[in-house]
């Protein structure tokens, strides 16, 4: 069985095509630039054969034609005709209140997927946007389902999820913690489990998703008991660009001395804070350690203040679960940034990290495996993401169970 998965944004679209019989990866590619023109089309095979062309794309109907065609190109090609794939798996980032669960699409799924546009304005039109070239293209006999970044999240109890506000903006707007990440947390948290050889049900996990978009998950007995996104994935602690928590009042103190308008403020804390804001070098925490290297005070602060953060969410997270068994890094800095996994361990070696250093330095770019020594009392693992084997599996499930 073939799965098709596509992470549909505004203006890019990523799809990997997944043979499911061996859970291997055939092809993943990206449409980039969707609607602007200089548009991007890249396509890479498994065994190595890449296509790279500038195409401008007007929309994603367009985008689509290209990724069909890619997959059925003699040359570059994975497949022989369309009716290899059995089914289409979408990611959407804002499943709300509403799904606690992926789900086929039919039209009823894809208007809920559009009343919370709202809560995830920058994403769920264009997941819908995806879903309905999609239908377009490969017609409505190709079954599709919808993969959720919060479902995972949904087992939270209210005093997790639940913001110190009046309770009416809750009843009226839905305003609460939801989450994201959620499909990246639930495949590191379950692998964790299965590399100690466990029982999901048995063990305490604390999963650092730290990536341009970071996040960390307390998961109790594999199910989310905490995680620190938010209404909007604002929430945390720092990221790229974005802040992360902070005292409300200086959103409005900032807004009032600056004369920006609401919208102009979300920029500022989404675009321009985090590791950007602080160190002035960039997003990219490769570059602000470059700049750090040579002396940035302001790169070492920014990274201070990233490592701080980390070690008080996980810290915290150990409390909310009554213990920890072991903590995961993944995504881009948690599966490569050697010195802040070592710094966050140190600073939390008081309650029973112990990494051993040699292990932390060889556990990069893709090395899946323990780095906590082997007397530690709470198991430290890199384990590099693979949501989209997360999205592929729920979509198998989904199929088979409606044959
Ligand atoms: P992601 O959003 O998961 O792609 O992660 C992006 C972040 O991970 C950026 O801050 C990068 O600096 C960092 N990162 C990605 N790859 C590497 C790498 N090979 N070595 C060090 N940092 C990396």
């Amino acid at each position: 069985m073939k799965i098709l998965v596509i992470n549909a944004g505004s203006s890019s679209l990523k799809y990997q095509l997944i043979d499911m019989d061996k859970e291997e990866m055939l092809c993943k590619g990206n449409c980039e630039r969707i609607g602007i023109p200089g548009g991007i089309f890249t396509h890479k095979t498994a065994d190595g054969r890449e296509l790279d062309k500038k195409v401008n794309m007007i929309d994603h109907t367009a985008a689509f034609t290209q990724v069909k065609d890619a997959l059925l190109d003699a040359e570059y090609g994975v497949i022989k005709s369309l009716d290899e794939i059995t089914a289409i798996g979408h990611r959407v980032v804002q499943g709300g209140a509403i799904f606690h669960k992926s789900e086929l699409v039919d039209e009823r799924v894809i208007q809920d997927i559009e009343s919370l546009i709202p809560l995830a304005p920058l994403h769920n039109g264009a997941h819908v946007q995806g879903i309905r070239a999609c239908r377009e293209l490969f017609g409505d006999k190709v079954p599709e389902a919808v993969v959720f970044d919060t479902s995972f999240h949904a087992t939270m109890p209210p005093k997790a999820y639940m913001y110190n506000i009046p309770y009416e903006y809750y009843e009226k707007y839905a305003v609460r913690r939801y989450g994201a990440h959620g499909t990246s947390h639930r495949y590191v948290s379950a692998r964790c489990a299965e590399l100690m050889g466990q029982d999901p049900k048995d063990l305490k996990i604390v999963t650092c998703h730290l990536g341009n978009g970071s996040s960390i998950t307390a998961v109790d007995g594999g199910k989310c008991i905490d995680t620190s996104m938010g209404l909007t994935p604002l929430d945390g602690f720092m990221m790229g660009t974005r802040s992360g928590t902070l005292d409300p009042s200086v959103v409005t103190f900032v807004m009032e001395k600056e004369h920006l308008t609401p919208g102009e403020m979300d920029q500022v804390l989404n675009k321009k804070s985090g590791l950007l804001g602080v160190s002035g070098v960039s997003s990219d925490d490769r570059d602000v350690t470059a700049a750090r290297k040579q002396g940035n005070e302001r790169a070492k602060l920014a990274q201070d203040i990233l490592e701080y953060q980390i070690s008080k969410f996980v810290g915290g997270y150990m409390v909310a679960l009554g213990g920890c068994d072991a903590i995961v890094f993944t995504a881009g800095i948690g599966e490569n940034q050697t010195a802040h996994r070592a710094a966050v361990c140190q600073q939390l070696a008081f309650m029973g990290v112990k990494m051993d250093p040699q292990k932390n330095e060889e556990m990069v770019r893709g090395k899946e495996g323990e780095i906590s020594t082997p007397d530690s009392p709470i198991k430290v693992f890199v384990i590099p993401t693979n949501e989209e084997l997360v999205i592929a599996r729920d979509t198998k499930a989904l199929v088979e169970a409606m044959r």
